[in-house]
Formats: structure tokens, sequence, C-alpha cells
């Protein structure tokens, strides 16, 4: 039942999705999912400037995966997909990838053995 807490950056009135801890004792800046409760040194970022984000000079940031099951793990997976999707090399036409070829299924699991057969010596 708590109110929807806004970006602490200055001037943004995105929701907020992350909390950046900052840990002075290990200079270390943990980004996080939104924590549930609001404490000291902690700052509630909007995607966008979580994404932003960069460490004070010195410091280092940890970027918290997020956890199984969270509310936005449909978004989370759909920017997972665009990333594998972007990151994924073109396939030249008509072009097989890889130099495996498919000679059976066992149930999920492809069987598969070198395009080029080894040679016994
Ligand atoms: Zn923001």
């Amino acid at each position: 039942m708590s109110p929807v807490r806004s970006c602490s950056r200055t001037a943004c009135r995105q929701p907020a999705v992350f909390t950046l801890t900052y840990v002075y004792a290990d200079s270390t800046a943990v980004l996080g999912p939104l924590a549930t409760y609001v404490e000291p040194h902690c700052y509630d970022l909007c995607a966008e400037h979580a994404e932003r984000l960069t460490a004070p000079r010195g410091w280092e940031v940890v970027r918290l995966p997020y956890e199984p099951g969270a509310p936005s793990g449909d978004d989370l997976e759909a920017l997972a997909n665009a990333v594998r999707e972007a990151a994924r090399p073109a396939p030249a036409a008509g072009e097989p990838t890889g130099q495996a070829v498919e000679v059976g299924r066992r149930g999920h699991l492809r069987v598969l053995k070198s395009a080029q057969p080894n040679r016994e010596r």
C-alpha cells in the first residue's frame, strides 16, 4: 500500500524501478531492484537514470540482476530478447550457422556431430 515512488533525480518524474545504495566502506554503488523500504544512503532511480548511472571516481557500480518472478520479468525478458537479437551476427544468406550437423533429437536435446568427419589415424 505504499505510494509509487518516483526517481530521486532532480526534475525527473519517472516512477522508480531501481534502488541505488552506496556502500561507503567498499566504495561501491549497488544498483538493484526497488527496495521495499527507503533507507539512508539509498536513492530510487527510474530505468533511464539507472541505465545512465556512472560511479563517482574510484567507485565501482554493481548491478544486481532482477529476482526471478519479479513483476517486471516480462519487461526484462523482452529486453533480454532484444539484446540477444541485436548481438546475433547476421547469418549469410543460405549458409547454415556453426560447424555442426544435426543428426537426431532426444527430447529437447539435439544430437550433433561435427560437419567435417574426424578421420582415424
Ligand atoms: Zn529518473
